[in-house]
């Protein structure tokens, strides 16, 4: 018999360290998105506005979608975080980029998981497997799955594990027991509004991505805007910092999975030894990580930016 419960337990079994399950239905926070596509705030991701149809609801995306088995994986190592050690002639990478590619680890978890479901279930069921890359508003199914509530910062904060999490989710036709929606904990809190070094957030759980470290540096391509520049200080891949001033981050559990360890290629390199590494190294450098997304010449471009942001620091 399949049943959440039992899918739960399995989840673990392979390495997950949560899992909800939550309904496939018109969840009002994802009727947003198509206003914050329409307010610029999704910048050049323009592949963004092709699937905001499909992003409004995953019965878009599988019409037979009835529950969404939610997952969050955490991805934090035993590190102190950049904001406590700063060191402007180090490179700073996001946390979730240290490690191994996270699609590729998530993903391959997944497909054991729904592999396991297809053999436990008496009955044929329509599935289908996401991480970060489908057309799917991952954080509002996670928190209707009860795994944390997006805080506003935006991320997915779980009560028990933080925000250092990766999401991963199956959208599937069995009408499984649904969870209870994790409830909102912000409170009073202002912590990561006032700690961007971009200002990047129009309003509390609204992100200007076209401010954003994280999209600059890896989503942008072209020249970063002149006035943001100062702004990535010595950021060379994403930005961590409205994460670490998180309260709810004071605490959070580490994960000595070797997948998320450190890669001693990007380990707290010196932006002068990247600065002069050839586009050929950093390619190889690059395999088996996220970080080719940013390509090495936009790798190059931030670390020029991060190089001149040390020397008049
Ligand atoms: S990731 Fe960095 S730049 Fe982007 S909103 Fe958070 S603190 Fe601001
Ligand atoms: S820093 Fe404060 S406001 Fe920001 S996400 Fe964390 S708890 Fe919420």
């Amino acid at each position: 018999m399949l049943v959440s419960a039992s899918i739960k337990s399995k989840a673990r079994e392979l390495g997950f360290d949560a899992c909800g399950i939550a309904p496939a239905a018109a969840h009002p926070e994802l009727a947003f998105f198509s206003e914050w596509i329409a307010r610029g705030y999704a910048g050049s991701m323009d592949y963004l506005a092709r699937s905001s149809d499909r992003r409004a609801d995953v019965r878009n995306v599988m019409a037979s979608a009835r529950t969404v088995i939610a997952t969050a994986t955490v991805y934090n190592t035993d590190r102190p975080y950049s904001t406590e050690c700063a060191d402007p002639s180090r490179a700073q990478i996001a946390r979730y980029a240290w490690g191994d590619d996270y699609h590729e680890v998530i993903d391959t978890r997944l497909a054991m998981l729904l592999a396991w479901m297809r053999e436990e279930s008496p009955e044929p069921f329509d599935a289908r497997a996401y991480v970060d890359t489908g057309p799917v508003q991952e954080r509002v199914y996670a928190q209707y799955a009860g795994l944390g509530w997006i805080g506003k910062n935006t991320c997915v904060i779980s009560p028990a594990l933080g925000s250092w999490i990766v999401l991963g989710e199956i959208i599937c036709s069995l009408a499984l027991a649904v969870d209870a929606p994790a409830l909102e904990q912000c409170g009073t809190c202002t912590l990561c509004l006032e700690a961007c070094p971009t200002q990047a957030f129009a309003a509390p759980g609204v992100l200007d991505s076209t401010r954003c470290i994280s999209y600059l540096t890896i989503e942008h391509r072209g020249d970063i805007p002149e006035p943001l520049q100062a702004g990535l200080g010595s950021h060379v891949y994403g930005c961590d910092v409205c994460q670490e001033v998180c309260p709810w981050n004071a605490s959070a559990p580490v994960s000595a999975d070797a997948a998320w360890q450190p890669r001693p290629a990007w380990d707290a390199r010196a932006l002068s030894e990247l600065r002069d590494t050839a586009a050929d190294d950093l390619r190889a450098a690059l395999a088996g990580s996220s970080m080719r997304r940013a390509k090495p010449a936009g790798l190059q471009r931030n670390i020029a930016i991060a190089v001149h942001n040390g020397e008049r620091s």
